[in-house]
């Protein structure tokens, strides 16, 4: 397993219910190193333009309202096989279908409201890491 990064946010119902300090201790406590991390608010055109492959599910409004209705972090994670070991700490996009000990089981509402992000690819990491962070953050 060679060292990774991945792109994660902590979306705006878990920065609103006052979640971020334990998700980035959890971040912390399985192994990652945080390598860029920034507060931003994203404008629904900015969130369309992030979720642009889900443009045409019939969620994408929902989704990309909710997305820029308030504060999020965005955050670059590195460990080995990033990708997939954030995914694995989030949990199943629903969090009543989320494993016990999983972030998204723990402090995510509903399947909109999930509390976090995390790439599915190397292709999409690459997408995300480079929509938020600059070269010289990362
Ligand atoms: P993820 O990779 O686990 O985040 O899931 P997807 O890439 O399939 O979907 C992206 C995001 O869209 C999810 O994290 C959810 O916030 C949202 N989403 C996905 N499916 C649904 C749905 O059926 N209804 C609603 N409201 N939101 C959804």
């Amino acid at each position: 397993m060679s060292t990774e990064r991945t792109f994660a946010i902590i979306k705006p119902d878990a920065y609103k219910s006052g979640y971020t300090g334990r998700i980035l201790a959890r971040i912390e406590q399985e192994g990652f190193t945080i390598r860029a991390m920034r507060l931003t608010y994203l404008s629904k055109r900015e969130a369309e333009g992030f979720y642009a492959v889900h443009r045409e599910r019939p969620f994408f409004g929902g989704l990309t309202d909710f997305m820029s209705s308030g504060p999020c972090v965005v955050l670059a994670l590195e460990a080995p096989d990033a990708i997939k070991k954030w995914r694995a700490l989030m949990g199943a996009t629903d969090p009543a279908k989320a494993e016990a000990g999983t972030l998204r089981k723990e402090f995510g509402a509903s399947i909109g409201e999930n509390a976090t992000h995390g790439s599915d690819a190397p292709e999409t990491a690459a997408f995300e890491l480079g929509y938020f962070f600059r070269g010289m953050e990362l």
